[in-house]
């Protein structure tokens, strides 16, 4: 039968994330037939079933048989069994978000029916969970130390916030530049290369900037230089800001506590994962016939 291939394209690519987890075949075998004394049919009926957990796939608590391979990775880091036992789970993670929700209800429809292949979960996160996981999965993705990076996190943080735009069809020129405009009749324009903001946009952009730098050598490094927390936030009420976001707190601590949850609320609300388990499954047969024969 040949494989239908469902398509994440409908999705918006800045929702997705994804996520590629090595299994090395020897230990997950070994496991069943040695530890666990079984035979071989058994654990591969067993191990068909397998599916690592989040925390697997987040590394929080990466064990043995799973382990992240990269292309120099030849040989199994507990077992040192040889590349032809690894098989590769993909976790892909949407932070899912009301302007797509339709899409993704219609993608997962589609996924239920491969229930071999795909897992599916949704996890329990609040949104101040999601968007600190992905200022983290940003900050891995970025280089911090030339200015390239403040362009970028700027345009992830627009891409978040209107993940339903096709940003890339609609950036025909590249991005060469982010500009304020505080007479901007629509949240922004584009044109030659130059994506013109509104005030809150601009400001969103700042503050993640400050947010990912903070812990960096150039800390509170954003479009605007480098700022303390309280230029940030006099800065953030000059340009408009706080009045657009409708903030009316004095005092600076307590101006960006609400700042960053007015950031949180306009982003993802809710956390889906798919686990393709495609290349596991081929993989798994193919060493199980191997063992088969012996
Ligand atoms: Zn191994």
């Amino acid at each position: 039968m040949k494989k239908t291939e469902i398509s994440f394209d409908e999705i918006p690519g800045s929702a997705i994330s994804l996520t590629k987890l090595t299994i090395c075949l020897k230990c997950a075998f070994d496991f069943f037939t040695k530890q666990l004394n079984l035979a071989n049919r058994t654990a591969y009926i067993e191990l068909k079933k397998h599916v690592p957990e989040e925390y697997d796939f987040t590394g929080a608590a990466t064990g043995r048989p799973h382990f992240f391979a990269g292309e120099e990775t030849s040989h199994c880091p507990y077992c040192n069994g040889p590349k032809r036992w690894f098989a590769a789970f993909t976790a892909i993670r949407i932070d899912a978000h009301p302007s797509f929700e339709k899409q993704r209800k219609k993608v997962w429809a589609a996924l239920k029916k491969e229930k071999e292949r795909y897992t599916l979960w949704a996890v329990e996160r609040t949104g101040m969970q999601i968007f600190s996981e992905w200022l983290e999965r940003l900050k891995r993705s970025m280089d911090m130390d030339g200015e390239e990076w403040l362009l970028e996190a700027a345009m992830a943080q627009i891409k978040r916030s209107h993940p339903a735009v096709k940003w890339d069809d609609l950036l025909t020129e590249g991005l060469r530049r982010v500009q304020l405009s505080s007479r901007i009749e629509s949240d922004w324009s584009y044109e030659k290369g130059r994506l013109i903001i509104s005030p809150v946009l601009y400001g969103d952009a700042l503050i993640v900037q400050h947010l990912l730098s903070r812990s960096h050598m150039h800390g509170g490094t954003t479009f605007e230089g480098r700022l303390t927390l309280h230029e940030l936030v006099n800065r953030l009420r000059r340009i408009g800001y706080m009045e657009a976001r409708g903030i009316e707190a004095a005092d600076p601590y307590e101006v960006f506590e609400h700042v960053v949850a007015a950031l949180v609320a306009s982003g993802p609300s809710a956390v889906y994962y798919a686990v393709d388990r495609d290349n596991f499954l081929t993989k798994l047969k193919t060493v199980y016939d191997k063992r088969r024969d012996k």
